[in-house]
């Protein structure tokens, strides 16, 4: 089975555009080129933009129940091509292929459920305060949405965008990031071959700084969503603001990870050892920071470092790998970096702290103790296999330090009293609380941030709301 067929889509049309330019696409397993992706240039982005206007128009003026039709045929497309889409993934990404394959389900699931929810965009009658008067209140599609994603879930961060725009009604303009472009490809391939209008969706690759300046430049895009870093979304947001598109921020945090001396502690460290090395760590709601509570500190460690050290790390092709690669190599020094400054300043490396062979950017799932917060790895998002385990003495301590970073998305808390568990979840600045399981993205759930890790919420009635606009209508005499 051949890696996918790298092109964009733009105005309906498959193409390779017009600049000549094109990047290379790596297996970050083997270090093997698997691809050439062609890149757009300024023309062609143009192109997109007017297909996004003209496509806007058709989509929009559709009924709900006729979106909910080409949202299930893409959806069933996608049930189809499974086992293709999730062997791409991998192959493009690195994750295991189990991982891929759950992956595409939760895409599935996304597209089912904004399928659904289209049909429910509801507006309300107001009673009015003129005689006569009939007061409305109705939703509207926001317009044509332009949308950038990152590498870690080339599916998901995807459909969380696409799925929404199209089920409230907008086109969008999606630029996928040029590491994983396959799975945003095969994704949009369903949308079409599901009888999409053209134009409605527009997939464009190019030097990212020069596609979202092209594209925010543009009045025509009335909202921005993106999902990635920090320092890029806090960019794009500025980019946004000249023409004053509304935004949704879906940006990094630095997760906590609390367990309290009540939680049964194996059942703690099963789930924050599988949550943590889930996607070689490479997932905006990874625990980050392990807090402790002293009595139990050191039996979560005996229990996590046991974990960490039996998965089996290698090619996520290989059903036997329990955890893939890294992205890219600057991912790999990023993690050397962060275990260097930890270990030079104290800390006690458990196991991992390196790079697993020469071919490959594979790094050891890495457990540490004694750590202090003059480390990187305490304030900055690691985006990697690294656990630091700290303790804490009481409540109060550990909500402190869970409150200290600008961040907050999500956050874990393992207690067995109802009164810890309320006051941590009262108390802590994160979009997203897990309390004594870690399951807190779902398709019918909101999903996002607060303070530095963005604003906005994907998933769940909220993230239709993103998409649509209100406008009040009040009439007489009609
Ligand atoms: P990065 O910030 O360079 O890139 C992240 C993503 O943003 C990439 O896909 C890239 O193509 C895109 N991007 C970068 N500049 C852009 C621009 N000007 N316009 C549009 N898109 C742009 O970081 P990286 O080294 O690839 O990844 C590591 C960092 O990214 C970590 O700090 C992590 O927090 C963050 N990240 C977050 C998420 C998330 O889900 N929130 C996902 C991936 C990466």
């Amino acid at each position: 089975m051949a890696y996918e067929n790298l092109e964009m889509l733009i105005d309906g049309g498959w193409t390779n555009g017009t600049s000549g330019s094109v990047e290379q696409v790596f297996n970050p397993a083997t270090e093997e080129v698997i691809g050439e992706l062609p890149l757009a240039a300024p023309a062609d982005l143009d192109r997109a933009l007017e297909g996004a206007r003209k496509g806007f128009e058709v989509w929009r003026r559709k009924t709900a129940v006729e979106r909910q039709a080409v949202l299930e045929k893409a959806a069933s497309l996608m049930q189809e091509r499974r086992e293709e889409m999730a062997r791409n993934c991998t192959l493009e990404m690195g994750k295991t292929i189990a991982e891929s394959r759950m992956e595409m389900d939760f895409v599935m699931g996304v597209t089912r459920w904004y399928a659904e929810e289209g049909k429910r965009a509801y507006g309300r009658l107001v009673p009015p305060r003129f005689p006569g008067a009939r007061q409305m209140v109705v939703k509207e599609p926001v317009g044509p949405v332009a949308a950038f994603v990152a590498w870690n879930f080339p599916g998901v961060n995807v459909i969380r965008k696409v799925a929404g725009a199209l089920a409230a009604g907008c086109s969008i303009i999606i630029k996928p990031s040029e590491e994983t472009p396959a799975t945003a490809i095969a994704i949009a391939r369903c949308f079409q071959d599901a009888g999409m209008p053209d134009g409605v969706i527009n997939v464009v690759f190019g030097v990212p700084d020069d596609v979202s300046r092209h594209v925010l430049g543009s009045p025509l895009p009335k909202k921005l969503s993106f999902t990635g870093s920090v320092p890029v979304g806090a960019h794009l947001q500025k980019l946004a603001a000249d023409t004053l598109k509304r935004c949704t921020l879906e940006l990094g945090g630095h997760a906590p990870f609390i367990v309290f001396d009540d939680a049964d502690v194996e059942a703690a460290a099963a789930a924050a050892a599988a949550h943590k090395f889930r996607n070689a760590g490479q997932v905006c709601i990874s625990p980050t920071r392990f807090l402790v509570q002293k009595k139990v500190h050191d039996d979560f460690v005996d229990a996590f470092v046991a974990k960490a050290k039996s998965i089996k790390v290698g090619d996520g092709s290989d059903e036997a790998n329990k955890m893939g690669p890294l992205i890219a190599p600057r991912r790999l020094e990023v993690m050397q970096r962060f275990v260097s400054d930890a270990a030079e300043k104290g800390a006690e490396i458990h196991c991992g702290g390196e790079r697993l062979g020469n071919q490959g950017w594979f790094f050891a799932p890495t457990v540490m103790t004694n750590v202090s917060l003059d480390m990187a790895i305490m304030s900055e998002e690691p985006f990697g296999p690294l656990a630091p385990i700290a303790s804490f003495d009481d409540v109060d301590d550990v909500i402190d330090e869970a409150n200290r970073l600008p961040f907050g998305l999500a956050s874990y808390a393992f207690t067995k009293d109802g009164g810890t568990a309320r006051e941590v979840s009262d108390r802590i600045e994160a979009g997203l609380v897990g309390i004594n399981h870690v399951g807190i993205s779902t398709p019918e759930t909101p999903f996002g941030g607060v303070n530095e890790s963005g604003y906005g919420s994907e998933g769940g009635i909220e993230g239709l709301e993103a998409f649509l606009r209100t406008k009040f209508v009040t009439e007489m005499g009609v």
